[in-house]
């Protein structure tokens, strides 16, 4: 008998229909002897449509409301899942993130995980329930009710899967699993049946949009193997392992696209020691998270620094760079909104020299400027125009002989 977390997506229980089509799938799993955990988010784009009301009210949305507003999607859907398995003949019961022990920072809007004492959850099993969860939801450590971050669901199935020390976690999705590229800017991308921790880190990491980065770090550190699979045909999709021998270790497995970041550029600051510390030390502060960082070679005395963030943090990180560039006599602050970014991922790149040379030299061949990179053992990513991307995309999973 193992025990299986399963986690439905907001298109898994995106109506009526759907909700139905999960409990019978939760019943055919217990039919074959297996227990299962249960975690949904929201139905379908019912969390998009709660931050629109909140803008309806205006400005300001503090994030202690806006929690409290965004955990009723998967509310909903706890309740009616539950239902819909009462319904099928299965004794369940639902429990918000809080009633499952998900205890948390006190982070509105993308607290972290602290602790887990999923004792109820583990009560309502040996009860011969199966416990339907909220998921993307949990209780900080002043007693409030806190959410994980878009896409936070999925942080919630690995870390009861961890806690419970469940055989797998399952996400169910409308794909039907992780891809050697975005099918819709790639239609000749491939299924792929197991990757490593690493390998899906890298893709969620640069635009895989199939798994959110914390959930994959999570399960990485908690050894929770994942499988990723559509709730539309039930068919086995992408395993999500720990890198083993048996893995064919292809140079590129994956390539990403993302257009969600973009660009500063603070030019002419003095080229001594403590300036970038400075400007990254007031952006860690205002919790804006950078992520690629190029510095070009001064030229008398001054120096550009040039990074990305996510574009919904571009107000705010453009505040503390103008703050920071009047005090250390900066020239200007330049920003660029929409920047694309197109990634080569693969854990056998680590022993295959080469990679980076072809990369370019494909892009170059398609006319493609490339105006930042950055490298990690398994990934190589370059910035390029927004309008570009797709193109960039193709023209390297063909380069690479990843298309079907
Ligand atoms: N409903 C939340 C969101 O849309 C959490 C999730 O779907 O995982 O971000
Ligand atoms: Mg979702």
């Amino acid at each position: 008998m193992a025990l299986v977390v399963q986690k439905y997506g907001g298109t898994s229980v995106g109506d009526a229909e759907r909700i139905r089509a999960v409990a019978e799938h939760v019943a055919q799993t217990l039919e074959r002897g297996d227990q299962v955990v249960v975690v949904v988010s929201a139905m379908g784009k019912f969390t998009d449509e709660l931050i629109a009301l909140a803008e309806g009210i205006g400005p300001d949305r503090p994030p202690r409301e806006m929690d409290m507003l965004l955990t009723a999607g998967e509310r909903i859907s706890m309740a009616l899942v539950s239902m819909a398995l009462g319904a099928r003949g299965v004794q369940s019961a639902s429990f918000t993130g809080s009633q499952a022990g998900i205890i948390t920072d006190t982070d509105h809007t993308k607290a972290k995980i602290l602790e887990m004492r999923p004792e109820r959850i583990i009560e309502a099993l040996e009860q011969g329930l199966v416990p339907v969860v909220a998921g993307f939801q949990g209780v900080s450590t002043d007693r409030d009710i806190t959410t994980l971050g878009r896409g936070g669901s999925d942080v919630t199935a690995v870390a009861l899967a961890s806690a419970l020390k469940a055989d797998s976690c399952e996400i169910y999705t409308d794909v039907t699993g992780v891809f050697s590229a975005d099918p819709r800017v790639v239609p000749s991308a491939r299924r792929l049946n197991k990757i490593s921790f690493d390998e899906m880190m890298e893709m969620a990491a640069t635009g895989g949009r199939v798994l959110m980065l914390r959930s994959v770090e999570f399960a990485r550190r908690h050894h929770v193997p994942l499988h990723v699979r559509s709730s539309f045909t039930w068919e086995p999709g992408t395993w999500i392992v720990e890198e083993d021998t048996t893995m064919e270790e292809a140079v590129v497995t994956a390539i990403t696209d993302d257009v969600s970041e973009s660009k500063i550029t603070v030019a002419g600051v003095p080229d001594k020691p403590g300036i970038a510390a400075k400007l990254f030390r007031a952006l860690a502060d205002e919790r804006v998270n950078v992520d690629m960082i190029v510095q070009n070679t001064s030229t008398l005395g001054s120096a550009d620094i040039s990074f990305t963030v996510a574009s919904t943090d571009l107000k705010e990180a453009l505040r503390v760079c103008n703050t920071v560039a009047t005090e250390l006599g900066a020239a200007s602050v330049e920003s660029t909104e929409r920047i694309g970014r197109v990634s080569v991922v693969g854990a056998g790149m680590k022993s295959s020299p080469g990679v980076t040379a072809q990369m370019f030299e494909t892009l170059t061949a398609h006319g493609i400027n490339i105006e930042m990179i950055s490298t990690s053992s398994i990934r190589i990513s370059c910035v390029v125009d927004a309008e570009k991307v797709g193109e960039a995309v193709r023209a390297l999973h063909t380069a690479f002989g990843l298309d079907a």
